[in-house]
């Protein structure tokens, strides 16, 4: 049977740390604050936003809400991306994605300020991760998956990494980050051939393909770690499921994240971590 890896133990290590970390930042008088910016009424987003508040809150993070109605013209988001930018009281802006149609939701992304892009939308972050810089903040979901690793101290130095998946969001930084660790890596994506063979062959595999189920026993060896990023919601079974089909998977491999409690739950307390460390660097303490 494998080990499962889960998310919860990650989550308490990280909010250890932000606790800790709020704590000396308020005996400096900084309250560390967090700014959601979002457009319209979509549940998903609304869905979100309650998660990260209850989270802010239970470690003691600030939340400021900027909300406009779907119908909000171009200049006042902007306008509030500036204010954002220039308010000294907020050290991280989450801004939901994609915004209406008739928003340049690309103007909006890359006029916020890499310093308080904790969620590693804008290019000053993505070019952070690439250099391995510490410009801006990597996106929370693939460094959701470094931290799992990091937790159940699985090491990544020259171990084979392949990940399924090439998108801005988790494929390619995550697998930037991995070859930071000194792994040697394979990124995979929908013209890959011989898929399941590459990814048999690895010793670590990302699987962020956004296809429910979609990677099977055929892709497995025995001893492997998986960590599944997909989060799909299966009307068959009646709940969220992953990108691997865990119950052909979890008898081979050697440990796995679950769906739900993995990478999804450690996700929103990497976000909330950025922006605590956004605010110690704006104090001078990173
Ligand atoms: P995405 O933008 O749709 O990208 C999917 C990637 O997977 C693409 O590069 C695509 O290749 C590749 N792919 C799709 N089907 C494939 C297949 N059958 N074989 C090989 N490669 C395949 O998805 P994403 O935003 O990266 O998200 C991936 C998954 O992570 C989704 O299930 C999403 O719900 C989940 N997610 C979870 C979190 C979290 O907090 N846990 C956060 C974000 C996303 P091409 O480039 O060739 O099209």
């Amino acid at each position: 049977m494998a080990e499962l890896l889960k998310g919860a133990p990650v989550v308490e290590a990280i909010n250890a740390k932000i606790i800790a970390d709020v704590a000396v930042l308020k005996e400096k008088g900084v309250s560390p604050t967090l700014a959601i910016l979002r457009v319209g009424e979509r549940p998903d987003d609304i869905s979100y936003e309650k998660t990260a508040t209850k989270r802010c809150d239970t470690v003691g993070v600030n939340v400021k809400n900027v909300i406009f109605p779907e119908d909000v013209d171009q200049a006042t988001v902007m306008a509030a991306v500036d204010d954002l930018n220039k308010d000294a009281g907020v050290h991280g802006v989450l801004i939901f994605r994609p915004m209406p149609k008739h928003l340049d939701g690309e103007a909006v992304r890359t006029a916020l300020d890499p310093k308080k892009d904790i969620d590693g939308i804008t290019d000053g972050s993505l070019a952070g991760v690439f250099a391995n810089s510490g410009q801006g903040f990597a996106p929370c979901t693939a460094q959701a998956c470094i931290e799992i690793l990091d937790h159940y101290g699985i090491e990544c130095e020259g171990k084979r990494a392949t990940i399924v998946g090439r998108s801005l969001v988790v494929g390619k930084p995550v697998a930037m980050m991995l070859m930071a660790k000194n792994a040697t890596i394979t990124t995979c994506h929908t013209r890959t051939k011989d898929l399941a063979k590459t990814v048999a062959a690895a010793e670590i595999v990302i699987v962020a393909a956004g296809k429910m189920e979609t990677v099977t026993a055929d892709y497995f060896s025995p001893g492997q770690i998986v960590i599944d990023v997909g989060i799909n919601w299966s009307d068959e079974k009646g709940k969220l499921v992953g990108d691997v089909k865990f119950d052909e998977a979890e008898p081979i491999v050697g440990a796995i994240t679950p769906v739900p409690g993995g990478v999804g739950t450690v996700t929103t307390s990497v976000s909330i971590s950025h922006v605590v460390e956004a605010a110690k660097k704006s104090a001078g303490l990173a």
